[in-house]
């Protein structure tokens, strides 16, 4: 009764297997097929038993495997392990299809029979030509490597880019296309990434270089994929040569140089200009003020109102040549520190209190924040907004002045809004020229600095300064600052 049962349930697991079983007997004849074997090959068992194994087996793949059969059942004692081979087998209606055949003898009762174990691979080889086709028609080099680094799929883009035919690289190393003094950190890299396999670029951060067949070396980006085969784990490697935007970027990095160069040249060449013109000036200005002692000149109106004007214009070109002096200087050798915009603002009020309450302002401030920035700068930031807000009012009206901020994304975004005379919309990026002014010094004092200084402080910062304004109701000036240093 036992021996029934566990008959029946080999029987039954020979039946469910999704692999073919055939079973061919000593005279080299089929004895026995299971169910998928008949929806294999769309024959009935009937048709099959005693039938030669030829009858499912392509034309051209008949002789290796007779010769096959032929050592397993002259070699049973051996006992081997069959070993998987890939073969076109032959169904009833002449289609073709991919197998792999494996190929066991076993003894019964002292007769020899080979198990032929047959797998269908249709689908799978199907999926590899949909893969392979995928590779093929992919923009950058592919290479499908092994876990021990060894080649076993590339594409014609790698061909190309490395100046190798296919069966060159083949199963051969990776290692063929790292240059010789990289290997070294190749091979330890390529261990860590099979100790944990992950979608990745390689070399984040670091330079990568491969070398092509005749020795060139080429910068390279590399994205590695791991895929799992049933062959076994495999790494798909996709690389970019990059030299074109290597050359890019140093280009830019001489060209960037070449600015920040001339740059500094023509600051160094302000700076020591308005130095040395602040002298001489000094020098008139010192000279004026003697003239303008001595009572002579006081007695003569003409003379006197001369002497006027030419202090006037001395003092006016000291007041230009300090500014340029104040811009070239501006962020130089100082350091960004968290700065408390509220106590900023609140120390410019004070330093504003006369002009404030000569022109009766009101000025609201909300909470600001406080930010990495260069301090003495954003303290003159808002000394020129809010007293540009109080001398551009309107004849008859009080300055009402707001200063508020708000935060827009990673940037802090300040605001210094008035209800003043306002700009005219053609004139709005003009203001932050330097010495542009739009009024006649008649009615509104100044030397067109203020806001150049403003611009060159927020730009320092890595912000953005710009002003919204309606001609006769008022003007806001806007500026940003990053929250964060760069
Ligand atoms: P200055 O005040 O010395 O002329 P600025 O660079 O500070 O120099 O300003 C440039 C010009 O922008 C000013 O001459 C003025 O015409 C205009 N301006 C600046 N601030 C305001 C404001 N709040 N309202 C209206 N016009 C303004």
């Amino acid at each position: 009764m036992e021996i029934f049962h566990k008959e029946l349930t080999f029987q039954s697991m020979v039946e469910a297997s999704p692999v073919a079983l055939i079973l061919i007997n000593g005279r080299g004849k089929i004895n026995y097929l299971n169910r998928r074997a008949e929806q294999m090959f769309l024959y009935h068992q009937n048709e099959l038993i005693g039938q030669n194994l030829d009858i499912l087996i392509a034309d051209g793949f008949r002789i290796n495997y007779k010769n096959r059969l032929n050592a397993l059942f002259s070699e049973t004692t051996k006992r081997q392990t069959g070993e998987n081979v890939e073969i076109s087998a032959l169904k009833k209606n002449g289609d073709e299809f991919p197998v792999l055949i494996d190929m066991n003898p076993i003894t019964i009762e002292e007769n020899t029979l080979v198990i032929v174990s047959i797998l269908d691979i249709t689908e799978r080889i199907k999926a590899n030509e949909q893969f392979r086709l995928v590779v093929e028609s992919a923009p950058n080099a592919i290479i499908l490597t092994d876990k021990s680094g060894k080649i076993v799929m590339i594409n014609r883009r790698t061909e190309i880019l490395f100046g190798y035919q296919s069966n060159e690289l083949l199963g051969k190393s990776i290692e063929i296309l790292v240059p010789e003094r990289l290997k070294h950190t190749h091979h330890r890299l390529r261990n860590e990434y099979n100790s944990k396999p992950q979608v990745r670029s390689m070399g984040a951060g670091r330079d990568l270089y491969a070398i092509r067949k005749d020795g060139k070396e080429i910068p390279i980006e590399i994205g590695l994929n791991p895929i799992k085969k049933t062959e076994g784990d495999l790494v798909l490697a996709s690389i970019i040569d990059i030299t074109e935007r290597k050359k890019n970027e140093e280009a830019f990095k001489l060209y960037t140089k070449r600015i920040e160069d001339k740059n500094r040249e023509l600051e160094q060449y302000t700076y020591i200009a308005s130095h040395d013109l602040r002298e001489p000036l000094n020098s008139i200005s010192g000279l004026i003020e003697i003239l303008m002692d001595n009572s002579q000149y006081h007695e003569d109106a003409h003379l006197n109102k001369i002497l006027n004007y030419i202090n006037s214009a001395s003092n006016r070109s000291r007041d230009l040549v300090a500014g340029i002096l104040d811009y070239t200087l501006l962020g130089k050798n100082a350091e960004k520190k968290l700065v408390d915009f509220n106590k900023i603002v609140s120390e410019v009020l004070m330093d504003l209190e006369s002009a404030v309450s000569e022109a009766n302002a009101n000025i609201a401030c909300e909470e600001l924040p406080s930010l990495p920035a260069y301090e003495v700068e954003i303290r003159l930031l808002f000394q020129n907004l809010i007293s540009n807000a109080i001398k551009y009012r309107k004849k008859d009206t009080s300055p009402e002045i707001h200063i508020f901020a708000r935060k827009i994304k990673n940037n802090w975004e300040f605001s210094v809004k008035d209800n003043g005379i306002g700009i005219p919309e053609s004139q709005k990026e003009k203001v932050f020229l330097l010495f542009q002014r739009l009024h006649h010094r008649r009615d509104y004092d100044g030397i067109g600095i203020g806001l150049a200084h403003c611009k060159k402080i927020v730009e320092l910062h890595d912000g953005q300064i710009f002003v919204k304004s309606v001609p006769d109701e008022g003007s806001t000036f806007y500026f940003t600052l990053p929250e964060k240093t760069i």
